[in-house]
């Protein structure tokens, strides 16, 4: 397949970075993950702007303006050989390559990368049968806001979920919900949706806001606010959202069943109105 290397189109095995890259070396980078429907970057403005705002918060300056980035990302798009396919693009930008100094280099010009990689929607089973997760406490670093290529807490925390035989996780700090090791967790109690607000301590998925929406379109009261471990046990129904997982029902926690053990009925809500946007594209 053919990727974006800094200013080529290139095989992705002949796409090449220095050792000395920062993102190698620092983990100094960003990172996007933009879903494709039938050739249609979805939320793709949204997407950019996060970009710009996450490559903001750790100054790196790279003055690429939307429509250079939705070049980019067509240019890629264009050369993917399975068009027909759902294809997730990922971009990914570091400081670039300079002698080894935590500081940053004076001059450099920053590692810009975009790939698309196809992607399955979630299948039947996976939204009728639901997932299981389990706790952890989130062990991140303060800036999670930011969509870092330093991804070793979130690594971490997967593993976590692999080692204990579920398919994900939900990080607490102090006793609170933050979101799962790459997704953002929705609590329902007595027909209402929350979510933790989107502060420092979570990634605003860009299906935070699209899930939001459908909410609100469907007459589902949300509130964003602080969420505790007591009322996560005590839930009616767990879910997550991400660019690739769109939104799936959590069903066991902690070994125990969610509610009825079952997908609930605002969670097949939110899962119908999600389709139609996806199928109306
Ligand atoms: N939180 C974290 C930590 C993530 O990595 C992701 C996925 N990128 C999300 C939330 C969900 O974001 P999005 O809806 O944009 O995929």
């Amino acid at each position: 397949s053919i990727v974006y290397l800094n200013g080529e189109f290139l095989r992705l095995a002949d796409a090449k970075v220095s050792v000395l890259d920062r993102g190698f070396v620092f983990g100094d980078g960003i990172y996007e993950v933009v879903p494709v429907y039938k050739g249609v970057p979805f939320r793709m403005h949204q997407h950019i702007a996060r970009l710009q705002r996450s490559l903001q918060s750790v100054r790196i300056h790279l003055e690429y303006t939307e429509a250079q980035w939705q070049a980019l990302v067509e240019g890629v798009l264009a050369r993917v050989d399975d068009s027909a396919s759902n294809l997730m693009v990922y971009l990914q930008v570091t400081r670039g390559v300079a002698k080894r100094d935590h500081a940053f280099p004076a001059a450099v010009e920053p590692t810009v990368f975009c790939m698309a990689s196809p992607f399955a929607r979630p299948g039947k089973a996976q939204r009728e049968e639901g997932l299981a997760a389990i706790s952890v406490p989130d062990t991140r670093w303060l800036l999670c806001h930011i969509k870092s290529i330093s991804l070793l807490g979130n690594v971490l925390a997967k593993q976590a979920a692999v080692d204990a035989g579920v398919d994900e996780v939900l990080q607490f700090r102090e006793g609170y919900l933050t979101e799962g090791s790459s997704c953002n967790i929705w609590v329902v109690k007595n027909g209402v949706l929350m979510a933790p607000e989107a502060n420092h301590l979570i990634l605003e998925g860009i299906r935070y806001r699209f899930l939001a929406e459908l909410a609100r379109n469907a007459g589902i009261p949300f509130e964003a606010r602080p969420v505790s471990a007591e009322e996560v046990n005590d839930a009616d129904e767990l879910m997550l959202t991400s660019a690739t997982k769109e939104v799936l029902p959590i069903v066991r926690y902690n070994g125990n069943p969610v509610g009825t053990g079952k997908p609930g009925p605002v969670y097949a809500l939110l899962r119908a109105s999600y389709d139609r946007v996806i199928e109306s594209l």
